[in-house]
This record gives C-alpha cells, structure tokens and sequence, in this order.
C-alpha cells in the first residue's frame, strides 16, 4: 500500500497530554510536528478551509473535537436505511479515491484530523450504550475518514478497540480500503468487532481508488485478522459498470471466497456507484481522465446520481447469484438503494431499517 506518512502534523495546543498525541511522536520521528492555537485559524478560516482538496491530505492536524462523537448514520432520503451508527474520530482521509464523496462534504473543511480527547468519545458512547442496554448497536467508524489509514500512526483504535470489547450490546466496524492491521492482531476483539473492507477489482483500483491497497493486499490483511479472531464483512461498494465488468467481479468474488472463510464473516454489502452532480464537477476538475465520468447516470429522488435501475437490478442480481453460489447463506444487503430495488433482487424489502439492522447483526 502507498500510504505515505503525513508530511507535517500540526497540534493544537491542549493535545499534547493525549495518547494519540505520544502515538504520533513515537511513530513519526522524522516529521516536523509544529503548535498552534487554533486549527481552523491556522488551516485557513472558519471550519478549517483549504484551498486544494488534494494537498489538504499531505498534512496531518491534532485536535480536540468539540462535538458530540457519535451519530445516527445520515442514510439518504427515501432509500432503505440500515440503522448504523457512526463515531467520528478522523476527518479526512490519507488515500485518495476520485469518486469519494468527502470531496463535497468536506469541501468547505478538508483538513485531514484526528481528534484527540479519546476519553471524551469513550465516556459518550459508554452513556449512550448504559442508557440503552436494551438497543444492540451496530457503530461504524468510516463514515468521514477510512477507519485503518492513520492506524500506523494515530493507534487510534488500539486505543478504543478494548473498551467496545467489553460491552455486551455493540458490534463495533472498522472499515477500510487499507492492510493496516498489524495494530489489531494481539488484540481479543472478544466477537465485538468487524473488520469490513471496500472491495473492486484491481482494475477499478488501479483507475479510481489511489493509494489505497491492492486487492491482493486487501485480502491478506482480511486473512490475517479473520486468523486473530475478528469478524469480517466486505462492501462490494461502489461496484462500478464498465465492458467486462462481470468477468472481473466473478474473478474478484472467487479469489475472496478461495481465501476468506464465508462462515466467518458477518455481512456483505452490495451498492453501485453513486454521485451528486456537485461531486461529478470536482471529480472533473481533480481526475479529468476518470472513465467514471462517461457513464450514463440518472437523478435518484435523494439527489444522488446512479445508473438506471434495470442495469442496478441486474448488476445486483448477477452478484448475488455467485455470491449464493459461494456462500450459500451469509447475510447480503444493499447499501443506499430504494425498496423496489430491494424487491426486484431479493424479492422483499425490509419493512424498516430496525428489521434490517437486526437481519444483519443479530443481537448475541
Ligand atoms: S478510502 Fe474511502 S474515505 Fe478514503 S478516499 Fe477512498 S472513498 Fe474516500
């Protein structure tokens, strides 16, 4: 993996005391660290603006986050939600793919952070899972950042992963496009932890998801956690069309259920390609030779642009029935797809997102 360490990291001051703060000294010896007073003056503005979306990555901030850390997933508007939530300990991310849509999120704030007040995280999930002993939570930590990618640096979920071990109603994901998973191999995740990777062919890789792993990569850090203990779930998100397209998600599929025992993994996520006219400028902009500019797209009710729903259909089925063919009975659901989808593939739609989220992580 290309994952290059950042080139400077900027503190602000009142980290220093902090954990991750000692992770980052310890772990990147030669990067000039520098202090400030105020991230979001020293980065350019209110919120934290930088101009180029692209350099913003190159520089790594420390900083207290000063809202709450953990969220019910946004989902989107009209599309069959499946009750995630998130908890955000990074903004930004150190790869790089040309279809993210932190491009247009972070758009106004794309600093990459890391937060530093773990404990001020830990003591507001563990209210929010004493308050509600009676919900299981199923909490991802991927929404605005790749949940490994600064692993080697930050020891960010070295830090929090023992605490989520402990606690009977969570199910904690990690997800990622990295292999940063030496950090988590002498851990007992103790079945309360989820390893997830986005998966694409190397070819989708190789095109559109830069400095991230390699399929090949992706595999053999799936492989060695699931060997340590930790359950694993894999996104075939965004699955993308293109000529061929079949025969290398068939290649990839075969390849990942040759090495990863299917029993073992606690869900598959299924979702195709989705933008926002917004994002389809920036993309234009910062990877013009994108192939995934020139697919035929339509305006889906929630804003977001997809391909027409007969070729979804059909892309999903197709997955499906070699994933059936592989693993016969592991949970499969669609991320971010409207309930006549649902139906057209699996032939039901969950009738909310509490029954999905329950389909998919059982309470145990
Ligand atoms: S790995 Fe995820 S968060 Fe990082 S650039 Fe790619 S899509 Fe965005």
């Amino acid at each position: 993996m290309k994952n290059l360490p950042p080139e400077e990291v900027i503190v602000e001051r009142g980290s220093e005391g902090s954990p991750i703060y000692q992770n980052l000294r310890r772990t990147l010896p030669l990067v000039r660290f520098s202090f400030v007073d105020d991230i979001a003056a020293a980065n350019g503005g209110a919120g934290g603006v930088s101009n180029s979306f692209g350099s913003a990555k190159n520089k790594l901030y420390l900083a207290k986050h000063k809202g709450e850390f953990l969220k019910k997933c946004p989902g989107s508007e009209g599309q069959v939600c499946c009750n995630y939530f998130v908890i955000n300990f990074a903004s930004n991310c150190p790869m790089d793919c040309s279809y993210c849509y932190l491009q247009e999120y972070l758009a106004d704030n794309s600093a990459l952070k890391v937060f530093s007040n773990v404990g001020d995280l830990i003591d507001e999930v563990d209210a929010t899972l004493k308050k509600h002993r009676g919900v299981f939570f199923r909490i991802g930590t991927g929404e605005i950042t790749d949940s490994l990618a600064l692993e080697p640096y930050t020891g960010m979920v070295r830090k929090i992963l023992p605490y989520f071990a402990e606690q009977p109603n969570v199910l904690l994901e990690l997800k990622t496009k990295s292999d940063c998973v030496d950090s988590l191999l002498d851990l007992d995740p103790k079945g309360r932890v989820v390893v997830g990777w986005s998966m694409n062919p190397q070819r989708v890789i190789d095109a559109d998801e830069h400095a991230t792993a390699s399929l090949t990569e992706r595999l053999n850090a799936a492989q060695r956690v699931q060997a340590a203990g930790y359950r694993l779930g894999f996104h075939f998100d965004p699955m993308i069309e293109y000529p061929g397209w079949e025969a290398d998600y068939h290649a990839m599929l075969e390849e990942t259920f040759a090495i990863i025992d299917w029993r073992k993994l606690s869900w598959v996520s299924l979702g195709v390609l989705r933008d926002t006219p917004g994002l389809k400028r920036t993309m234009r902009e910062r990877f013009p030779r994108s192939q995934l500019l020139t697919g035929e797209q339509v305006l889906c009710p929630d804003g977001k642009l997809r391909y027409y729903q007969p070729l979804r259909v059909q892309m999903y089925r197709q997955m499906v029935s070699w994933i059936r063919r592989a693993a016969p009975t592991v949970k499969v659901y669609l991320c971010m797809e409207s309930r006549e989808v649902w139906e057209q593939v699996f032939g039901f739609a969950p009738s909310c997102e509490k029954e999905l989220g329950n389909q998919i992580a059982p309470a145990s």
